[in-house]
C-alpha cells in the first residue's frame, strides 16, 4: 500500500535539478574562448568530458565528498603515532577522475618540461568544468601539477619522481613514494608568524650525509597525505626550497607530525593541516638562499588554477541561477521573462563571458611563453592581475546569483550554499589580493619595458571598444605614481578588465565584447549587479550564450 496523499503536499512551481547536463556544450562562452585560444582540435573531448562531469552521479559524489569531512587520525589503536588522513571514498573517487584525466599532469612532457600548446588551455577547460562540481580535491591536483615547475630545477630528482607524478592511476595507500602507481604533492610555506612574509619562516634545515634535515613547523599544509611537499626552511646559505617525503629513502615514515586538521569555512573535502617537521629527511630543490625564487616557478601556476577555479565557481552559481529563473514563476510570469531579473542575469553572465575569455587567455599565454617573449610577458603580468579580480569577483558574484534562487539559494542540500562557502579561499591563499596588487607593481618596476608591450598589446586588441584608451592611461598613471601602492587595487582592477575586453574581442562575438567594455572598462558598475545598462534584447542574447534553454 503506497502512503495516503496529503492534500496539503502537492509540490509546484519548484525548479527541476539542474543535473545531467553537458557542461561543454551548454557553455557557449567557453566553447568559444577554448577554439580561439588552441583547443579547437579537443571540443569532442571536452564535450565527452563535460557529459561526465556533469551527471547527477558526480553531482551526488560531490555532496557526499563534503558533507564526510576528512578526519586525521594521530595514532594506531595500540597507540603509536600514525599521522594519516581518512577521506570519504567520494574524495577518493574524484581524486581518481581528475588524476585519469591528466589534470595534475598533462602540461608537462615525461621529462617535467613544457608539453607546450595547445596543453594549458586544453586542461583549464577541463578544471574550469571539474571546479563547478568538485573544488577541495583540487587542491592537491593543482599542487600536483605546479611543483614539477620548481623540480624542473633538479634534473635527477625529477627524473626519478616524474613517472610517479606523471602516472594517471592515483594510488591513496600509505607507502613509500617508489612502490606506489602514481603519487601527488603538496607545499608548505606558512608558518603561524608569516604567510605572505615568508623570509620570517623559522624553520631549519641542517645539511646531512643523504640531503637535509628540517625542523619546524607550518601553520597552513594543505593535502597532507601527499608522498612529497615542496617546503620552505631556513639553510646555512638563506631560505631554501626543500622536497620532503613521506618516507625516507630507507623507507621508514619521515619525521612529519600532523597536529590538526584546520576547521574550515569552506573547502571541507580538502584536509588542511597544521604540521611539526622532526628532524624529517628532505632534498634541497635549487640553491640555498633561493628558496622564494624557486618556489616563485610553482606559484605562478597555482595562482592561475585559482582563478580558473573561481571561475568554474561562478559558472556553475550561474547556470543555476539561469535554469531556476527558466522554471519559477513569481507573480503569473517567469523569473526570466521579469525585467529586472533579466537584468541581473544578463550582468552576472555577461561579468563572466569576460572572465572566462580572460583565463583562458591567459592560460594561452602560458602555453606560448617559452617560444614568445610577448606571451612570457603577458603571463607575468596579468597572472596577479587576473587572480586578483577573478578571485576577488566570486563569493559577490556568487552570492548574488544565490539570491535568485530565493531561500532554495540558502539551505545546504542545494549546491549555491557549498559554492558559496569554497569562494573566499582562492583569493586568500597562493597571494592574497593587496600581495598580487603589490606583484603587479613589481612586474612593472623590473620589466618595464615588457609590461608596457603587453599594455600596448592589448589596448590594439581593443580597438574600437569603448573606454579602452582611456583606461591604459589611467593604469599606466596610477601604477607610476609615487604613491602606487596606495592606487594599485584601482589600477589592478582595470587591468584585468582591460584585458577581459581584449580576450572577449579575441574570442567572443563583437557586441559581447562592446557590452563588457562599455559597462566595466568606460563606465563603473554599480555597486551591484543587475545595474549596468543592458536593454532587454541584449540581456536575452547573452542569456542564451549562457544556458541554452
Ligand atoms: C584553506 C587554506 C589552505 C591553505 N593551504 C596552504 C598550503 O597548503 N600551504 C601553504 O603554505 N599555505 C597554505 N595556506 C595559507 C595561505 O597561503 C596564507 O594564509 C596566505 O598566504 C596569507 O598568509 P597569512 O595567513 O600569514 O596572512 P598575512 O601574510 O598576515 O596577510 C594578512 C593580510 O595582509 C595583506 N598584506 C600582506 N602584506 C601586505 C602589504 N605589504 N601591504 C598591504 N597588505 C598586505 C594580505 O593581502 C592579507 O590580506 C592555506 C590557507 C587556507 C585558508
Amino acid at each position: 500500500m503506497g502512503l495516503p496523499r496529503f492534500d496539503t503536499h502537492e509540490v509546484l512551481n519548484q525548479s527541476p535539478p539542474y543535473e545531467n547536463v553537458d557542461l561543454f556544450t551548454s557553455d557557449v562562452p567557453l566553447q568559444e574562448a577554448a577554439r580561439a585560444n588552441g583547443a579547437a582540435g579537443e571540443l569532442a573531448a571536452l564535450s565527452e568530458f563535460g557529459r561526465h562531469w556533469g551527471s547527477a552521479e558526480m553531482m551526488a559524489q560531490a555532496r557526499l565528498a563534503n558533507e564526510h569531512e576528512p578526519e586525521l587520525k594521530t595514532f594506531d589503536p595500540r597507540g603509536f603515532r600514525q599521522d594519516t588522513i581518512e577521506f570519504h571514498p567520494a574524495y577518493h573517487y574524484f581524486m581518481a577522475q581528475s588524476i585519469e584525466a591528466g589534470l595534475h599532469a598533462m602540461t608537462w612532457n615525461a621529462d617535467g618540461t613544457a608539453a607546450g600548446a595547445p596543453s594549458e588551455v586544453a586542461r583549464a577547460a577541463r578544471y574550469y568544468m571539474v571546479a563547478q562540481i568538485e573544488n577541495g580535491h583540487m587542491c592537491p591536483v593543482t599542487m600536483t601539477r605546479a611543483s614539477v615547475g620548481a623540480l624542473a630545477l633538479e634534473p635527477a630528482l625529477i627524473a626519478q619522481l616524474m613517472p610517479k607524478i606523471s602516472s594517471r592511476r592515483y594510488d591513496p595507500s600509505f607507502r613509500p613514494w617508489w612502490e606506489k602507481t602514481g603519487i601527488t604533492l603538496g607545499m608548505g610555506m606558512t608558518e603561524k608568524q608569516g604567510g605572505t612574509d615568508v623570509r620570517t619562516n623559522s624553520t631549519r634545515a641542517e645539511p646531512a650525509a643523504d640531503g637535509y634535515r628540517i625542523t619546524g613547523h607550518k601553520w597552513f599544509m594543505s593535502a597532507p597525505m601527499s608522498d612529497v611537499f615542496l617546503v620552505l626552511a631556513q639553510a646555512p646559505g638563506g631560505l631554501t626550497c626543500f622536497a620532503l617525503p613521506r618516507f625516507t629513502p630507507d623507507g621508514t615514515v619521515n619525521g612529519l607530525r600532523l597536529q590538526r586538521l584546520k576547521y574550515k569555512l569552506g573547502n571541507r573535502s580538502n584536509a588542511s593541516s597544521e604540521v611539526e617537521f622532526v628532524d624529517a629527511f628532505a632534498w634541497r630543490v635549487g640553491a640555498e638562499g633561493r628558496g622564494v625564487r624557486t618556489i616563485i616557478e610553482m606559484v605562478q601556476l597555482t595562482r592561475l588554477d585559482c582563478a580558473i577555479a573561481s571561475a568554474g565557481l561562478m559558472r556553475m552559481a550561474l547556470a543555476q541561477a539561469v535554469h531556476h529563473t527558466r522554471h519559477r514563476t513569481v507573480f503569473q510570469k517567469r523569473l526570466a521573462d521579469q525585467p529586472m531579473m533579466r537584468t541581473l542575469t544578463a550582468d552576472l553572465a555577461l561579468e563572466l563571458e569576460g572572465i572566462v575569455a580572460l583565463v583562458l587567455r591567459l592560460c594561452r599565454s602560458f602555453d606560448w611563453a617559452e617560444r614568445d617573449p610577448l606571451e612570457a610577458a603577458r603571463a607575468r603580468l596579468l597572472t596577479p592581475a587576473v587572480k586578483y579580480w577573478v578571485c576577488k569577483s566570486a563569493p559577490g558574484f556568487i552570492y548574488e546569483a544565490m539570491e535568485c534562487l530565493g531561500g532554495n539559494g540558502y539551505v545546504e542540500e542545494g549546491v549555491l550554499a557549498r559554492l558559496y562557502r569554497e569562494a573566499p579561499v582562492n583569493a586568500i591563499w597562493e597571494g592574497s589580493g593587496n600581495v598580487m596588487c603589490l606583484d603587479v607593481l613589481r612586474a612593472l618596476a623590473r620589466e618595464s619595458d615588457q609590461a608596457r608591450a603587453v599594455l600596448t598589446s592589448l589596448v590594439q586588441s581593443c580597438a574600437g571598444l569603448p573606454g579602452t584608451a582611456e583606461a591604459a592611461a589611467f593604469i599606466v598613471a596610477a601604477l607610476s605614481a609615487a604613491d602606487a601602492e596606495a592606487h594599485a587595487r584601482a589600477a589592478v582592477e582595470q587591468l584585468a578588465m582591460l584585458a577581459a575586453a581584449a580576450a572577449l574581442a579575441e574570442s567572443g562575438p563583437p557586441h559581447i565584447a562592446e557590452a563588457f567594455a562599455r559597462t566595466r572598462v568606460a563606465t563603473r558598475r554599480g555597486a551591484t549587479y543587475g545595474t549596468a545598462a543592458l536593454d532587454g534584447e541584449l540581456s536575452s542574447r547573452i542569456l542564451m550564450r549562457a544556458l541554452p534553454a
